[in-house]
C-alpha cells in the first residue's frame, strides 16, 4: 500500500514539475535539500552523503543537502558538471505561515511555509562573483532558423554585451566554435547541431517578438539606430530574451543595445582549427599550454576576457587591425608610462561584472563601491593620459569614455563607506554624514550602548558583584549575567532584577532600565536599516540609469589593458609589430612559436627561429624531414603569427608582413588527434573535405601529416591529391608537412610549390635535430635514428636496418610506390578528362552543336567545325 503524500511532498512535487529537467534546490531552514533522482545526481557530482527522508509510494526517498551559506561553491561544481539548478526559497516566515494557516482553518501544527522557485542557475546565466571565472567570458547563445538562415544571439550577462549575427547552416559549427558558449538555447526541434542544448518552446523564437522586445527594452521606436538586423537574428534575440526572462523569473539582467556582427568582418576559423592551434585551451582542456596563456599579460579580468575575444575572433579589416597595433605601439615605446598605467589598472575592480549584478537585482553594497572606485580610477587615468601627447586614433576614441561620471562618483563617494560589505542585511554601508536622520538614529543606539556600558559598572557597584556582566546574544538580546553562587541575591523580590534563565554555572537577569536601553537600540537599529535600504535602492537606480555609459567605460579600460599587456609581452619577448597588407603575401623572418619557446626557456633550451615566405608564385611549401624535427611547430607558429597579427597584437618574429587571411585552416593527421567516437581517419577526411570546399585564394592552410591515418598507399594517394587541389584549385597559401618523400615529385608539376625540410645531422652515429627549416627536399627520413633516440633497444634498431636495406633495394628496382605518378596529368585537367569520359560521344556532339552560333560562322569556319565534330566522334569511340 502506497504511503500518504505529505503536504510537504506535494509542494515539492509541484515545484519539481515547474523546475523541469533542472535539479531542484528545496530550501529547508539552513539547507537546500535535494530529493529523488536529483539527490542521486547531486551526491555523485558533489561527492556528498546520500541519505533518505520519509517515504513516497512505499519507497524511502533519497535525499542530500548543502548548507545555504556555502551553496555557491556547490552550485559552481554542479554547473561545471553540466547541471542546471532551480532554487526554491521559503517566501514567508514560519510565523506568517501559521497566521495564514489559521485564516485558512488548517491546524497551525500543519502550517507549511510557502516556497517558490526564485530563479534558475544555468551555465550561461551566472552573475555571482563566486561562480564566474574572472578571466573568462561567460556566454549564452540562442539559435533560430528562419527559412534556412541561422540567427545567433549571444550575450554575456555578466557584462550585458549582446551580439546578433547570422550564418548559413554549414557555417554554424565555425561560428559556435568562435563564440565558445557556456550554454546554447535552441527551439525544441533543433536539428542543425550541436547535440547538447537547452531546449525551449518554438513559439519563443519569433522574429516579430524579438524586434518588439528589443525596442521595448531600449525604449526606441526602431532598431535602425543600433544596426541592421535580419529576421533570423531577431528570432534568435527573441529566444534569448525569453529564456533570460524564464531563468530570472521575470527579472531581466542588464542587456546593452544589440550589436550586429556580419560574418564577413572577421577571420573564419572552424572548431578543428581552433582545437589544433590551442588558442584559448590546450588539448587537455586547460588554459595552461594554450596560446592565450603565453600571451596574456593583462592585469584585469576584463582585459583578459577582451584578449580572449580578440584571439578568438581575429579581424579582417586592415584599418581596424592597424588601429589596435598603433595602440600597442604607443605603450611599447613608453616603458615607464606603461608600467604606471598597468599599476593603476591592476587596482581596478571589475566594474563590468559589478554593474551586471547591480542591474540584475543581485547587487550588493560592495558592488556599488566597486562601480564607484572603478569610475573614480578611470577618471584619474584619464587625467594621466591627457598629460601625454601623440595619442593614437583608438586612444582618442576611448578616452572620452573614461570620464563623464563625476556626478555619480560624487554621489556614491558621499553615500557609501570606504569598504562596503557584500551583505546588506546588517546595514552599516551608508557613510556617516550622508543622511542626518540616519546619523541621529545611529547616535541614539550609540548612546544607548554607552548607557548599557555605564549600567554594568553601576550594577557592579550596587550589588557588590565584581563578576557581573551585561551580555548580548541572538535569543535573549541584552541580559545581565552573574555566576550561580551570586544568583540568589538578584533573585530576591525587591532586587530590581527579573530572572530570565539559569545556566550551568551562571544565572541571567533582566532589568527595567536595561530593557529600555535595549529597546531603544533595537528600534533605532531597525529604523536605521530601513533608511539604509532606501538609500541602497536610490543608489542602485542611479547606477542603472548610467548603465550604458558605465559599460562603455569598462570596455574602454579593458581595451587599454589589452593593448598595454600586448606591449608588455612584446617587450619581454622582443616581438615585432607586423605589417598588414592587402596582398596574398606572407613573409616572416625569424619567426618563433610563443608556446614552445616559453616551454624551452624554462629548461634553458634555445628556440631556433625560422623564416617563412609565401607569395602567389610560391604559395605552397612541402616540408619534409625527420619526426621530432620541428615540422608541426613551424606550421603552427606561422598560423599563430597570422592570427596574433590579425587580432591586433605584436608577433614573435624579427619582422612580419601579413597579407590578410580570410580563413585559417589547421589540420593534423589522424594519429596525432585524439578523436572521440568516429574513426580517426574518418575525422581527418571530414575535416580535410571542409578545407577543400571552404578555402579561398586569400586563405591560409596548414596541413600536418594529412593522410597518415590510413595505409601507406591510400595515405600517399590522398595527400597527393589534396596538395594538388590546394595548389591548383584553391591556390591559397599553404604549409604541408609530410613524411612521404614521394610527394616531392609534385614540385615538377605544381609551379607554385616548393620543397623544404627540417635539418638533421647524424653525428658519431647519433641523430642531431637542428630544428632549422631549409630549402630543398628532405634527403632521408632518419626514422631509425629517431627510434634509437627514443630508446628503442639497439638489437631491434639493428634488425630494422637490415629490413630497411632490403626494402630500399626493392624500391630502387621498381621505382618505389610512387613510380609512374610523375606522368599523371595535373589535378584540374585530370578531373576534367574523367568527366569527359563519362559522357557519351553523342552527348558531346550535341553539346557542341547546341553551343555553336551558326550564323556567326564564315563558310570556312563552318567546314572546320564539321571536321572538328567528326574528329570528336572518332576520338571518343571505345
Ligand atoms: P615534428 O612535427 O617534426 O615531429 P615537432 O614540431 O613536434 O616535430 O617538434 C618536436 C620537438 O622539437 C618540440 O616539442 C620542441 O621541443 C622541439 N622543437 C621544435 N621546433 C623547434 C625549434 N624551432 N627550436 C627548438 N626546438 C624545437
Amino acid at each position: 500500500m502506497a504511503g500518504k503524500t505529505t503536504p510537504m511532498m506535494e509542494q515539492f512535487l509541484a515545484l519539481k514539475q515547474e523546475a523541469g529537467d533542472c535539479l531542484l534546490f528545496y530550501r529547508m531552514g539552513d539547507f537546500f535539500e535535494l530529493f529523488f533522482d536529483d539527490a542521486k545526481t547531486a551526491s555523485a557530482i558533489l561527492d556528498i552523503a546520500l541519505t533518505t527522508r520519509g517515504e513516497h509510494g512505499g519507497e524511502p526517498v533519497p535525499m542530500c543537502g548543502v548548507p545555504v551559506h556555502s551553496a555557491d561553491s556547490y552550485l559552481a561544481r554542479l554547473i561545471k558538471g553540466g547541471c542546471r539548478v532551480a532554487i526554491a526559497e521559503q517566501v514567508e516566515t514560519p510565523e506568517e505561515a501559521k497566521i495564514r494557516a489559521k485564516k485558512e482553518g488548517t491546524p497551525s501544527s500543519k502550517a507549511l511555509v510557502k516556497r517558490d522557485i526564485v530563479r534558475f542557475v544555468t551555465a550561461g546565466t551566472l552573475t555571482e562573483e563566486a561562480l564566474l571565472e574572472p578571466r573568462n567570458a561567460n556566454l549564452l547563445v540562442a539559435l533560430a532558423d528562419v527559412r534556412g538562415a541561422i540567427g545567433l544571439a549571444s550575450c554575456d550577462i555578466s557584462t550585458g554585451i549582446v551580439v546578433l549575427e547570422e550564418c548559413k547552416p554549414e557555417m554554424l559549427g565555425a561560428y559556435l566554435a568562435r563564440l565558445g558558449a557556456n550554454e546554447i538555447v535552441a527551439p525544441e526541434d533543433w536539428a542543425h547541431g550541436p547535440d547538447e542544448f537547452t531546449s525551449r518552446p518554438k513559439g519563443d523564437f519569433s522574429s516579430d517578438d524579438g524586434s518588439e522586445r528589443l525596442r521595448k527594452l531600449h525604449g526606441v521606436a526602431t532598431l535602425d539606430g543600433f544596426g541592421d538586423f535580419s529576421r533570423a537574428m531577431l528570432a534568435a534575440a527573441a529566444g534569448l530574451i525569453s529564456y533570460l526572462e524564464h531563468v530570472g523569473r521575470g527579472n531581466l539582467p542588464m542587456l546593452l543595445p544589440p550589436v550586429s556582427r556580419c560574418g564577413a568582418e572577421g577571420m573564419v576559423m572552424d572548431e578543428a582549427t581552433r582545437a589544433s592551434l590551442e588558442i584559448l585551451r590546450s588539448q587537455d582542456g586547460s588554459r595552461s599550454g594554450s596560446l592565450i596563456a603565453a600571451i596574456d599579460r593583462c592585469v584585469t579580468g576584463a582585459g583578459a576576457r577582451q584578449l580572449a575575444e580578440d584571439l578568438g575572433s581575429p579581424l579582417l579589416d586592415q584599418s581596424a587591425i592597424e588601429e589596435r597595433l598603433a595602440l600597442v605601439q604607443f605603450w611599447h615605446g613608453q616603458p615607464i608610462d606603461r608600467a604606471d598605467l598597468r599599476e593603476a589598472l591592476r587596482a581596478l575592480p571589475d566594474i563590468g561584472r559589478a554593474l551586471g549584478r547591480v542591474v540584475a537585482g543581485r547587487g550588493s553594497p560592495r558592488d556599488l563601491g566597486q562601480v564607484r572606485d572603478g569610475l573614480r580610477d578611470a577618471r584619474l587615468l584619464h587625467e594621466t593620459l591627457a598629460r601625454q601627447s601623440d595619442h593614437p586614433v583608438l586612444l582618442k576614441q576611448l578616452m572620452p569614455h573614461l570620464t563623464g561620471h563625476s556626478a555619480l562618483v560624487d554621489l556614491l563617494t558621499n553615500a557609501l563607506v570606504a569598504a562596503p560589505p557584500t551583505e546588506r542585511s546588517g546595514g552599516g554601508y551608508i557613510a556617516d554624514g550622508y543622511d542626518v536622520g540616519l546619523d541621529e538614529l545611529r547616535q541614539v543606539s550609540g548612546n544607548a550602548r554607552k548607557a548599557i556600558a555605564a549600567m554594568e559598572a553601576r550594577y557592579r557597584d550596587e550589588t557588590g558583584i565584581a563578576s557581573l556582566k551585561i551580555k548580548h546574544n541572538g535569543v535573549l538580546g541584552y541580559f545581565i549575567e552573574v555566576p550561580s553562587r551570586h544568583g540568589d541575591v538578584l533573585m530576591e523580590q525587591d532586587s530590581g532584577f527579573t530572572h530570565r534563565q539559569t545556566m550551568k554555572g551562571a544565572v541571567r537577569f533582566n532589568s527595567v532600565s536595561l530593557h529600555e536601553e535595549a529597546t531603544r537600540i533595537a528600534e533605532a537599529g531597525g529604523r536605521a536599516l530601513t533608511a539604509e535600504e532606501a538609500h541602497f535602492e536610490e543608489l542602485t537606480s542611479a547606477v542603472i540609469a548610467s548603465q550604458k555609459a558605465i559599460a562603455q567605460t569598462a570596455a574602454a579600460l579593458a581595451r587599454i589593458d589589452v593593448a598595454a599587456g600586448q606591449a608588455e609581452r612584446a617587450a619581454e619577448g622582443d616581438w615585432c609589430k607586423p605589417e598588414i597588407a592587402g596582398t596574398t603575401e606572407l613573409a616572416i623572418t625569424a619567426g618563433r612559436h610563443p608556446v614552445v619557446e616559453a616551454a624551452l626557456t624554462k629548461t634553458n633550451d634555445r628556440f631556433v627561429a625560422n623564416d617563412c615566405s609565401l607569395a602567389h608564385q610560391d604559395r605552397l611549401w612541402l616540408i619534409g624531414g625527420p619526426n621530432m624535427g620541428g615540422k608541426s611547430t613551424f606550421l603552427r607558429q606561422n598560423a599563430l603569427i597570422v592570427l596574433m597579427a590579425q587580432a591586433g597584437g605584436y608577433v614573435p618574429a624579427q619582422s612580419a608582413t601579413i597579407g590578410l587571411v580570410d580563413r585559417l585552416f589547421s589540420r593534423v593527421g589522424a594519429s596525432d588527434n585524439l578523436a572521440r567516437g568516429r574513426s580517426t581517419f574518418m575525422v581527418e577526411m571530414v575535416e580535410t573535405a571542409a578545407i577543400l570546399s571552404q578555402a579561398t585564394e586569400r586563405s591560409f592552410v596548414i596541413l600536418d601529416e594529412v593522410g597518415r591515418g590510413t595505409s601507406t598507399y591510400d595515405g600517399l594517394a590522398l595527400a597527393w591529391s589534396v596538395v594538388e587541389a590546394v595548389h591548383s584549385k584553391i591556390a591559397c597559401r599553404c604549409l604541408f608537412a609530410t613524411h612521404y618523400h614521394e610527394l616531392a615529385r609534385l614540385a615538377d608539376s605544381c609551379k607554385a610549390l616548393s620543397l623544404h625540410h627540417v635539418k638533421a645531422r647524424e653525428w658519431k652515429g647519433d641523430l642531431v635535430l637542428l630544428h632549422e627549416v631549409s630549402e630543398g627536399p628532405a634527403d632521408r627520413s632518419y626514422g631509425l635514428a629517431v627510434a634509437k633516440l627514443a630508446g628503442v633497444p639497439a638489437p631491434v634498431v639493428k634488425r630494422a636496418k637490415q629490413v630497411l636495406q632490403k626494402l630500399e633495394a626493392a624500391r630502387a628496382e621498381t621505382g618505389g610506390i610512387a613510380a609512374g605518378l610523375g606522368e599523371l596529368p595535373l589535378f584540374a585537367n585530370a578531373a576534367l578528362a574523367d568527366e569527359r569520359k563519362e559522357l557519351e560521344p553523342g552527348d558531346i556532339l550535341k553539346e557542341k552543336l547546341e553551343s555553336a552560333d551558326l550564323d556567326a560562322l564564315s563558310p570556312r569556319e563552318a567546314l572546320d567545325f564539321l571536321y572538328d565534330l567528326k574528329r570528336e566522334l572518332t576520338s571518343t569511340k571505345p
